[in-house]
């Protein structure tokens, strides 16, 4: 008898899963997740994200018994504990190889590489997949062989290379002959320093292969032809909220482009506006894995601009603190914070405004609202996370223009013309005149009622703007 162990990491689901069909394909296959708690807060993951991750290793052992696969949890503070505690479990099992799907951010691929070499010394078999993304890191380079660090190129080379072969769904593997190994589902927590999430996130975000796919079909029959147009707008609910199923793989990514194809004539980048530019944010998802392996200083916390790192960013705990609480007199960007504190997600239009407040205006150093957003994410994700914070303060590979400062009152007018957003979060300004929302006068609200705005916004920008001159390109 061929056994297996399949590590299942951000890939928790049964259908589409690469290493669990390759394994499933060579004989009877038992499942193993790794609870790490000290990893996971030293990685910054607050407790949406941790709890979401045990819901989801949860699901997934339901999904896995009905095809009567055991799925079984082992306790693991560290990343470091992992080579071990595999090895000792398939020796226990008498498995004669590990499969899992590649991660790609530094930590992830050395705790990895550390189980292939621990396996390999002790004469075991350990597969490592690529299901995460279309192309492996180095399979998509530009002609001048470097990796790519501008989307658009990135995009067009995805577009152009990716073939029926790589978007191929696998089907969950077939029903298996009973093993007599009981399953050991994960603990609802993790101790008392990653503590239980709110009961109204974990009602809003069910986890599960099985809700994101009735997410994704909501999505498609509902959305996704406004997409184009409905995604900017918080107010409305005109994006997938995809993203925490999509970060841990209770959905993957193929699949998401395999009901794109369903439904646009068999086209990913032509035919329907709105399904053309939601599989161009799935491509910017795989981008940000390339270059996180591609340029693995961004997981070491540096500018991928290194010049960047010269920045003077102000030591300012008050001004931090208005900006997570929600209190910077900015309607705009304090709904959003408390959208985020609050849901554990925050629209995209929102994390790049807020986002650009901070590091702007604010001139805070965007590694404060990295960690604060991967702190109350659910779907904090390493790359997607970085690549958004190092694009908002102007350090990272695609980087919006250093002199490009989004005015916080001109987008909140934009993209949330009737206030309706702002009402929504900030209630203490729900009572005002829509128009009025964007930036109240003191005669319409009192200081008590909600701040007056911390910092003015030509001051903040000519601050901004001085400080990014006074750099000097080295690189
Ligand atoms: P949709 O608009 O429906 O897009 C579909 C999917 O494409 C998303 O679920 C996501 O997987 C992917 N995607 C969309 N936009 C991006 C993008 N710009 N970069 C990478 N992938 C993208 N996304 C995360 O998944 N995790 C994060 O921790 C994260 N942090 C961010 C921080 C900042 C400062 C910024 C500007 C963006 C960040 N994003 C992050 C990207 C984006 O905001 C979210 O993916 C998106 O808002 C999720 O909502 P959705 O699922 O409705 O997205």
């Amino acid at each position: 008898m061929h056994l297996s162990l399949v590590w299942f990491r951000s890939d928790l689901r049964v259908n589409d899963n690469t290493a669990l069909s390759v394994a499933a394909s060579r004989g009877p296959v038992v499942g193993v997740f790794l609870g790490s708690r000290t990893q996971w807060r030293q990685h910054g993951h607050g407790p949406n994200k941790i709890s979401f991750w045990l819901r989801g290793a949860a699901a997934l052992g339901e999904s896995l018994a009905k095809l009567n696969i055991p799925l079984l949890y082992r306790n693991t503070e560290h990343f470091d504990d992992a080579p071990e505690t595999l090895l000792t479990l398939a020796r226990e099992l008498g498995a004669e190889a590990l499969h899992f799907n590649r991660e790609y951010p530094l930590n992830e691929w050395h705790r990895d590489e550390a189980v292939i070499e621990y396996f390999h010394r002790s004469g075991l078999k350990a597969h490592a997949h690529r299901d995460s993304v279309a192309f492996s890191p180095g399979e998509l380079l530009t002609g001048k062989g470097d990796f790519y660090s501008v989307f658009t190129p990135f995009s067009r080379a995805w577009s152009r290379m990716v073939d029926a072969s790589r978007l191929e769904v696998l089907d969950a593997p077939a029903r298996q002959q009973t093993l007599e190994i009981s399953s050991d589902p994960p603990p609802a927590v993790l101790g008392a320093d990653a503590p239980e999430t709110q009961a109204s996130i974990e009602r809003r975000w069910p986890a599960g292969e099985e809700e994101a796919a009735n997410r994704l079909a909501r999505f498609l029959e509902q959305r996704a032809r406004r997409y184009a147009e409905d995604r900017d707008y918080p107010a409305i609910q005109g994006t997938s909220e995809l993203s925490p199923y999509l970060s841990l793989g209770m959905i993957s990514w193929r699949q998401c482009m395999q009901a794109v194809l369903t439904i646009n004539q068999g086209h990913l980048r032509d035919g329907d506006a709105g399904l053309t530019a939601w599989v161009n944010e799935l491509i910017w998802r795989e981008f940000y894995q390339h270059v996180c392996w591609g340029f693995p200083k961004v997981c070491r916390g540096r500018a991928f601009q290194q010049h960047t790192e010269g920045l003077e960013w102000r030591d300012a705990p008050n001004d931090l603190a208005a900006w997570c609480e929600g209190r910077t007199g900015y309607p705009i960007v304090d709904a959003a914070m408390r959208q985020l504190t609050t849901t554990g997600w925050m629209h995209n239009r929102l994390r790049m405004v807020v986002a650009m407040f901070l590091s702007k205006h604010l001139l805070i150093d965007w590694r404060h609202g990295e960690a604060f957003f991967m702190e109350h994410l659910i779907d904090g994700d390493f790359a997607a996370n970085n690549g958004g914070w190092q694009w908002a303060a102007s350090t990272g590979t695609d980087a919006a223009p250093w002199f490009r400062i989004f005015n916080p009152t001109t987008q909140s007018q934009r993209f949330d013309a009737e206030g309706h957003f702002i009402a929504e979060w900030l209630p203490e300004l729900a009572e005002l005149p829509p128009r009025m929302r964007h930036s109240p006068s003191t005669d319409l609200v009192t200081d008590a009622e909600y701040p007056q705005p911390i910092i003015e916004h030509k001051t903040a920008r000519q601050r901004a703007l001085d400080a990014f001159k006074s750099l000097t390109r080295a690189d």
